[in-house]
């Protein structure tokens, strides 16, 4: 018996790397005519190394005690930023500064913890320095502002309250970025949009290496949401990929959501309705394109 052509067309999709979750899914990908990707973990590679280790003056703590408070607090987080400052103060053998008590994760803004009874949180500038005052946060905000200008991804951290010091990392584009943002143009007839919870600075750089014109930054799990209904309100039928806790809301309301397998967290691989398995993003034209070929069969 011949196949019925969606299912072959799964078939097809799963040998170029792209695992379909169903035969409706399968059809509904060549229907997408806007894409919009997330910047960390999905265009780049998701594996960011520690570049920079700025305690500020007057935090009273020198380079190793700043990176292992931080680390400290960042060891329960699956966020590939968490990971990069965890795997920096183990390879300077950096004995652990403590467990993480009251351990919390807010999406899209960082991590807060109490390492031997002191409140660490380590997260975005902007939103960790928001409303603070005092010279520290200025001193802060600078030395995040000089990093992210080199086109890092800067963190601050606090301890107590008070901005203790700046950390950052950089994180390489995936070598097939600019190639599947190029062929995803193509297919959809629309300029893809990067929507990040990361710096502008960054993200505008980023953006710039893959081809992408229409920027969003500092972005909120929400406000990705958001910007899915903007491209929907404009009659478009979005396709979303991403890799993190912070794409699941936007992968849930997009009208196709590709999560990224091994970069992916658990969340994103549950929600989106398709994962490529490799993180090859040239395998998304594909598998648009493999569904456009099935649909004209089947109809
Ligand atoms: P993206 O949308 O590019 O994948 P995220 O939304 O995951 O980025 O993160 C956005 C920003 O939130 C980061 O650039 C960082 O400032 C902050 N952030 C998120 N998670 C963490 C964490 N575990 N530690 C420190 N900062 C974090
Ligand atoms: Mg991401």
């Amino acid at each position: 018996a011949t196949m019925p052509p969606l299912l072959s067309a799964m078939a097809n999709a799963g040998r170029h790397g792209v695992l379909v979750k169903s035969a409706v899914v399968m059809e509904r990908l060549g229907q997408v005519d806007a894409v919009a990707l997330d910047k960390t973990g999905t265009l780049t590679e998701g594996t960011p190394r520690l570049t920079d280790v700025r305690p500020l003056a007057g935090s009273g703590l020198d380079a190793d005690e700043l990176l292992g408070l931080a680390a400290a607090a960042e060891h329960p987080s699956e966020h590939p930023l968490a990971r990069a400052v965890v795997e920096a103060a183990r390879t300077r053998g950096l004995a652990p500064a403590g467990s993480a008590d009251d351990f919390v994760s807010t999406p899209g803004q960082g991590v807060t913890a109490f390492v031997r009874g002191r409140a660490v949180a380590v997260g975005n500038p902007a939103r960790l320095l928001a409303g603070a005052s005092g010279h520290e946060a200025a001193e802060a905000t600078a030395v995040a502002a000089e990093l992210e200008t080199e086109g890092r991804t800067a963190v601050v951290v606090t301890v107590d309250g008070r901005a203790a010091g700046v950390l950052a990392v950089a994180d390489r584009q995936r070598p097939d970025a600019a190639g599947a943002v190029a062929a995803l143009t193509r297919l959809t007839g629309a300029a893809p949009v990067l929507i990040t919870g990361d710096n502008p600075r960054a993200a505008a750089r980023l953006a710039d290496q893959v081809g992408i014109a229409d920027v969003r930054a500092g972005l909120l799990p929400q406000d990705k949401v958001a910007t899915v209904r903007e491209l929907e309100g404009a009659g478009r039928r979005v396709l979303v990929v991403g890799d993190g806790v912070n794409d699941a809301p936007a992968l849930a309301a997009a009208h196709t959501g590709i999560a990224m397998g091994r970069a992916g967290s658990d969340l994103a691989l549950e929600t989106a309705d398709a994962v490529i398995v490799r993180d090859e993003l040239a395998a998304i034209p594909t598998a648009i394109t493999l569904s456009r070929h099935a649909r004209r069969l089947v109809v």
